[in-house]
């Protein structure tokens, strides 16, 4: 065994222990114990109920606060109980990890007939009967407080091996709670780190008669809330192992029921500037996220920038075209995050680096004012993450051509612009002079004039005074509502330099005339 148990999780057993309650430790810390990886939580089984454990840790609370306890760790206070027999017990450690340490009662599961709960919570007597309901051999192995192992279903191969096992059959597992088919392709990513067979990332294997009975019951994430997919989702984007995570999805036939936009990509040709189809192009870009250790975000948009070429293209490869894959990618990524029930920052943050991600710059072909309109739309605060985003994509293409210096130079334009006003609020104006010096009351005309004069001070910013924008509102107030509408559009809606830029790149590629 490589890693310890801490005096938190030990005087939790202890307790227990004191009271003739049986006590281990399960699940994912003794899995992770036995292969040096440093758990996330501790969770311990008892054959106390959940009364008992409650009891017994309140009493102990009591006693802290009048005598101390001989152990000091556990001042344990019992936080909630849910349906399920946990009791929370509330730990002094720093360590978040260990704040709290749950205790469930020995239990077995009742028939499933929502193959999501179980339909009763059955007390167990034994441990055995605690870890047959377990969900995969390594995930029931049980461990006492003097470190040794219960391990009915041999999980210490399995884990030595790198292989992923159901406990007992895996068709009626898997009809049970569907949610493990994702959670088996999850720890293959997860623990692909943690290989205890030839060296690290050598990679874990589902073991054959789990596999085919992944691929069989696939369907059955159809019956899944969206909330437990996604969770299982994310924990699989943020390994470093994502990218084979998508594949090992997509090869047992998961991926149609957690992100089936991808799949509108597999073998899609791309133009001459890539060698892959848009599926394995979108999977190497979330790699190379996943492997510089970027965000939730940028992981996602690099997954999902390219959403919308196969919905655009026209021609054939090598010379089709993908016009406005951006805009339709996006749109793809907001419904896609969505379905999945993704807290609404991390949708509106991912959507928007795919919709900026076709950014063009060319040294010498995009002017200053090209750049502040840059800024303007992508927002400064998001240009890091944008060009991570395009990194990804640009590695991700297999033939990563020499641009970096062009990322260099937007930079080093985008500093040099960086104090040029390109927000309405860096205006000299704002709404309230709009409203006063015309003598109207708030609506959209204000929104609409302040976008225009934006606009023009974008292109210069000379523009920016009081006395200028003064003037340019008189003129605006003298256009009917409709007008002004139009005018505004017109500024707004004009293709940006480093948009057109990218058109005209594609047509001087692909000879479109
Ligand atoms: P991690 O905490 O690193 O995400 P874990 O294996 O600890 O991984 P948890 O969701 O914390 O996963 O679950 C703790 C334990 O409960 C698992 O190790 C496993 O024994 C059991 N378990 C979790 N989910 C299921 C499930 N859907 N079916 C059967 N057993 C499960
Ligand atoms: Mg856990």
């Amino acid at each position: 065994m490589r890693g310890k148990i801490p005096k938190e999780a030990a005087d939790v057993m202890r307790a227990l222990a004191a009271e003739q309650h049986a006590a281990y430790l399960v699940g994912g810390c003794v899995r992770d114990l036995l292969l040096g990886r440093e758990p996330k939580d501790w969770d311990v089984a008892t054959d106390a109920t959940p009364e008992e454990v409650q009891r017994i840790f309140s009493r102990r609370s009591d006693a802290t606060s009048e005598v101390g306890t001989p152990t000091g760790s556990v001042g344990g206070r019992t936080i909630y109980e849910n349906q399920f027999g946990t009791v929370g017990v509330k730990t002094d450690s720093d360590d978040p990890r260990l704040k709290v340490v749950e205790v469930t009662t020995f239990r077995l599961e009742g028939k499933y007939t929502d193959k999501r709960h179980p339909d009763e919570v059955k007390f167990a007597k034994t441990i055995e009967e605690d870890l047959s309901r377990r969900d995969f051999t390594i995930n029931a192995i049980a461990m006492t407080q003097d470190s040794k192992l219960v391990d009915p279903f041999r999980g210490q191969d399995d884990l030595r091996q790198n292989i992923i096992r159901t406990v007992g059959d895996p068709a009626a597992r898997f009809n049970e709670d569907a949610l493990r088919l994702l959670r088996a392709v999850r720890l293959a990513a997860e623990l692909s780190d943690f290989s205890t067979r030839g060296g690290p990332a050598s990679g874990w294997q589902i073991e054959g008669a789990t596999r085919d009975a992944v691929k069989e019951h696939a369907g059955l994430l159809e019956m899944i809330a969206k909330e437990r997919i996604r969770d299982e989702f994310v924990k699989m984007v943020e390994t470093p192992h994502a990218a084979q995570g998508v594949l090992l999805l997509e090869e047992l036939g998961l991926l149609r029921y957690v992100l089936p936009e991808l799949r509108e990509g597999i073998g899609v040709g791309q133009d001459k500037h890539h060698i892959y189809a848009v599926f394995e192009h979108s999977v190497r870009a979330l790699d190379y996220a996943a492997k510089k250790n970027y965000s939730l975000e940028i992981r996602l948009a690099s997954l999902l920038h390219d959403a919308g070429k196969p919905r655009t293209k026209a021609g054939e490869s090598p010379n089709s075209t993908f016009y406005n894959h951006e805009m339709v990618g996006a749109k793809m990524a907001a419904r896609a995050l969505d379905r999945l029930r993704f807290p609404s920052g991390v949708i509106e943050r991912t959507v928007h680096l795919v919709r900026w991600h076709m950014f063009y710059y060319n040294v010498g072909e995009v002017s200053a004012a090209g750049v502040r309109r840059f800024l303007a739309r992508v927002g400064p605060e998001n240009v890091d993450d944008l060009i991570k985003v395009r990194e990804a994509d640009r590695i991700g293409s297999g033939v990563p051509k020499a641009v970096p210096y062009k990322l260099r130079h937007l930079l080093f334009m985008i500093e040099k612009v960086k104090h040029d006003p390109i927000s309405p609020k860096m205006l000299k104006v704002n709404g309230e002079d709009v409203m006063k010096i015309l003598g109207i009351p708030p609506g959209p005309r204000v929104g609409q004039a302040l976008d225009i004069l934006l606009e023009e001070v974008l292109d210069d910013p000379k523009k920016n005074t009081e006395e200028n924008l003064g003037r340019r509102i008189r003129e605006l107030g003298k256009l009917s509502e409709k007008e002004l509408g139009k005018a505004r559009e017109k500024a707004r809606g004009k293709k940006e330099e480093f948009e057109q830029g990218i058109e005209a790149e594609m047509k001087r590629k692909h000879y479109v005339k």
